[in-house]
């Protein structure tokens, strides 16, 4: 029954044939006027000359955005459609829309964010050790990256690895797997940068927030505090005319735990989080690895349908028939509904966290999905090229689209002035989204950021440290380094018009980490340096980075190994050197040293 279900459903979601026989031309993103022709079955001298009848001169190879196809197909009597995507082996593309009448109410799935130390695991432990309190069987718990609860016979999924890199990498892989966030911020401690970072992550995902004050069992708590700090990031609680849930709570003592899952509750019911129990599972990989006794396994958040044991699945690249099923007290299931996560065995390899996985109704058509994505996969690694601007933008809707960005900066009136000056841009049909405006240097937080929400990072006189622009290379997360506003605003209007050519360009050559500081009266201050990573030469552009932050930008006056001037030093090599005009360095500062001046794009 199920499984005839699951079918139809799907094929529901793609498009009937039927359509490419009424005039209808699916637009798919890059679309050259060439294939527009091809969908309008027009010859493509025709179209072009529609084309400059309409004011667009463009040849057969130029790509029209979805403006110009609708323009032109009206002209021929064709209605626009967007592409669907057909192909069963990209399912984890798919958007499936159910009848309503076959949805039933599912649990919110609930993750826990905040500051390092306000109580975050204190918290989850408190609430799954409630269950015994709760009337459920206690016992030896293992961990599977989730739990569920039942609180007064309602249902609440919690995802317990706290910490907003878990977070982001699920949303980086498309997977949005969180219904509500629970903000933890001590009461004795307030506003902390991670409790910001949560924030933002949780506001790109549009997630409703609730704040638990915890730690107001300490006699320092001051929760008026915490409330009046969080209203400053329009978090602004209902006593006070706003919208947003503050609980106060002891995670330790359990004090206001209650109250905080029936306030869970509350969110869930006014966002009628629904699911169809009665088709074939999908959701995402919370967590996965290999066990030596149970081969691989994984914890398997369904999202929408019954996982069953027996089910034949794709998990990522991953052929399985689901062996057995189990949650985090070891009990076994032979079912699972939406919203339930349960760690699985019967995977024929390792899948990753942020995996999307499909049921199939036959192990045939299960395990030939997973072999074509396993090759696909491959292939793509191969010509893993870097984002560019235009993979960045996300499509509000069919006719706006989004470009999300982060900005770093080296002073508090930079970052404002820059985001200002930002907002200030206007093209039609693209909108600016600030997700993140602060101090300091790049972080691996900003870049889990910007991968998560498809962000470009602007970083204003900081840099990032090579470990984390190692990681922006891996994740293909663009980083734009600029020192004058001006050359912001311009690239970026240029960029939402898309006239940016988009590749960056990193022509930084190593960095050099000063040791020791000789002072010589006359000459100014000598640094005698490692060469950490690269290379640098005398006549680099050098910038002098404290704390990530850019002090000072300028040449090098000499580069000396020994006593002798030398043309160039690699790493593992110490240098002594000596900046133009500048003398207070410090030890511990890093310089950035580029062989030629940074590319304009
Ligand atoms: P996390 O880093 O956010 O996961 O924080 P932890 O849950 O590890 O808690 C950090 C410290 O704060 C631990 O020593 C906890 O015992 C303590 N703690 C957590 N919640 C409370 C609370 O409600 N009251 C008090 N007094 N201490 C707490």
């Amino acid at each position: 029954m199920a499984k005839k279900k699951h079918e139809k459903r799907v094929s529901d979601a793609l498009p009937k044939t039927s359509e490419n026989k009424e005039k209808v031309v699916i637009y798919k993103p890059n679309m050259t006027v060439l294939m527009l022709a091809e969908a309008l079955g027009k010859p493509v001298n025709q179209v072009i000359m529609k084309l400059i009848q309409n004011g667009i001169m463009a040849s057969q190879s130029n790509t029209v955005d979805r403006d110009t196809v609708e323009l032109i197909a009206l002209d021929y009597g064709y209605e626009v459609k967007d592409e669907v995507i057909t192909d069963i082996t990209r399912f984890d593309e798919f958007k499936i829309v159910d009848d309503e009448s076959d949805l039933e109410k599912r649990p919110p799935v609930v993750t826990i964010m905040g500051h390092v130390d306000h109580g975050k695991t204190t918290l989850l432990d408190t609430i799954r050790n409630s269950r015994v309190a709760l009337g459920e069987a206690g016992g030896i718990t293992q961990h599977i990256g989730a739990y569920q609860i039942n609180h007064n016979g309602y249902d609440i999924t919690f995802i317990d690895t706290p910490g907003h890199a878990a977070f982001s990498q699920m949303r980086a892989r498309g997977a949005s797997i969180t219904d509500i966030v629970v903000l933890v911020v001590a009461a004795d401690d307030g506003v902390m940068p991670q409790t910001e970072e949560a924030i933002e992550h949780a506001k790109a995902a549009k997630c409703p927030i609730i704040v638990a004050v915890n730690k107001i069992d300490k006699p320092q708590a001051n929760p008026d505090r915490v409330m009046e700090e969080l209203s400053r990031y329009n978090l602004i609680p209902e006593a006070w005319g706003g919208d947003t849930i503050y609980v106060n709570i002891s995670a330790l003592k359990g004090t206001g735990v209650k109250e905080l899952l029936e306030n869970i509750e509350l969110v869930a019911d006014i966002a009628e989080l629904k699911a169809n129990p009665n088709r074939l599972a999908m959701g995402t990989v919370i967590e996965a690895g290999l066990d030596k006794n149970k081969g691989p396994y994984a914890t398997l958040l369904v999202q929408n349908g019954t996982l069953k044991v027996g089910d034949c699945l794709v998990c990522g690249e991953t052929f399985g028939k689901v062996r057995t099923m189990e949650d985090d007290r070891h009990v076994r299931y032979q079912a699972a509904k939406p919203s339930q996560a349960l760690m699985i065995t019967g995977l024929d390899g390792v899948c990753q966290a942020g995996d999307k996985f499909m049921v199939f109704s036959s192990e045939q058509e299960a395990k030939a999905v997973a072999e074509e994505r396993h090759i696909r996969n491959k292939s793509q690694e191969a010509d893993n090229k870097p984002k560019n601007i235009n993979d960045l933008f996300n499509a509000i809707d069919s006719k706006n689209k989004e470009l999300n960005i982060i900005i770093k900066a080296d002073a508090q009136g930079s970052a404002e002035a820059l985001k200002n000056s930002l907002l200030k841009i206007e093209v039609p049909d693209v909108s600016l989204n600030i997700i993140r405006c602060n101090v300091g240097t790049i972080t691996d937080d900003d870049i889990n950021l910007a991968d998560g929400s498809k962000a470009l990072i602007i970083g204003f006189n900081v840099r990032p440290m090579p470990n984390v622009k190692n990681t922006a290379n891996a994740k293909h997360v663009q980083i734009r380094l600029y020192s004058i506003i001006y050359d912001v605003t311009n690239d970026i209007e240029a960029a939402l018009k898309g006239l940016l050519d988009p590749v960056y360009e990193d022509v930084v050559s190593g960095y050099l980490e000063i040791r020791e500081l000789f002072k010589i009266s006359k000459v100014g201050t000598i640094a005698g340096c490692y060469v950490t990573d690269g290379y640098v030469t005398n006549t680099a552009t050098i910038r002098l980075l404290r704390e990530g932050i850019v002090v000072y930008e300028g040449k090098l006056a000499t580069l000396r190994r020994f006593k002798d001037d030398v043309k160039e030093v690699k790493a593992g090599y110490e240098c002594g050197i000596r900046i133009e005009g500048y003398n207070d360095i410090k030890v511990g500062d890093v310089i950035e040293a580029s062989t030629t001046k940074e590319v304009k794009q």
